[in-house]
């Protein structure tokens, strides 16, 4: 198979234009969102979509999260991410396949409202590539450095195009100053190729602190220079969803306000790994 995205074997960053659509719906007739909504996620390769899930709805899924969030060792070994550097008791920074681990995040994840929007914007039928919570806690919560997460999935774990999204469903309030995530608008076009080679078992560090596949920072400034830089603090029961190219990260949190979002990743049937 031809590698479209290489990456981690230059000694120089490179930039390269993506060559595959963003959107894969045949047409905008049968959006389940507004057209103009399409338009932008296929522009800026991120969108916010407010008052999705209602009240009661988030409230089943704060407990939900809250409980796996309590009893850890009731789950799959290695679903369990703790902060790093976190002196003392660990600190929950995520917990993986809650679909697999949670029938509230089960329902969750098949919800039309998600999987029926996912299959729409790749064109295809869909199916969950990755699931976790994220917990931003007050004042432990620690940032995740610039990524595409495409990069990392297409290097170490072999997804083969960029047919894959990310719908983060918010279970709290985020404030502003609380860590939100930072996106880079359109930086979804451009993939960035990071330099140097990625160890054995990398992804079991990464989960704590990304330290290859990182972009360059002369190609970071000409993504947010191009751009900008957007850090929305949707209100709870918001869905954020992004490209797998678009370029993010976040903050730390060291205000006293923590921040949760469930988080779902589907791929394209036809991408699978
Ligand atoms: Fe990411």
């Amino acid at each position: 198979m031809d590698d479209l995205y290489p990456s981690r074997y230059r000694s120089e960053p490179a930039i390269v234009r993506r060559t595959t659509p963003v959107v894969h719906a045949d047409s905008v007739d049968a959006a389940p969102i507004g057209v103009s909504m399409v338009r932008q996620y296929e522009r800026d390769g991120v969108i916010v979509l407010e008052n999705v899930f209602d009240s009661d709805e988030v409230a089943v899924l704060k407990r939900a999260a809250d409980q796996l969030r309590v009893a850890p060792g009731q789950l799959s070994s290695g679903t369990v991410i703790t902060e790093p550097e976190t002196s003392g008791e660990d600190v929950v920074r995520s917990i993986f396949a809650i679909h697999q681990q949670s029938d509230v995040f089960f329902k969750l994840a098949v919800d039309e409202r998600l999987a029926g929007l996912a299959r729409y914007l790749l064109g295809d039928q869909v199916y969950m590539h990755q699931s976790r919570l994220n917990y931003k806690p007050a004042f432990q919560g620690k940032q995740f450095y610039w990524h595409s997460d495409f990069e990392t999935w297409h290097i170490e774990d072999g997804m083969p195009d960029m047919r894959a999204l990310s719908m983060s469903v918010m279970l709290t309030d985020n404030h502003p100053a609380a860590g939100p995530t930072l996106f880079l608008p359109g930086s979804h076009t451009s993939y960035v190729e990071c330099v140097g080679e990625t160890p054995e078992n990398h992804y079991k560090d990464s989960l704590k602190k990304q330290e290859y596949g990182i972009p360059d920072g002369d190609s970071l400034t000409q993504l947010a220079n191009e751009g900008g830089i957007i850090s929305p603090p949707p209100p709870a029961g918001s869905v954020v969803i992004f490209d797998c190219n678009t370029m993010h990260g976040s903050n730390s949190n060291i205000t006293p306000f923590e921040r949760t979002n469930a988080f779902f990743v589907f791929n394209a049937w036809c991408n699978r790994l």
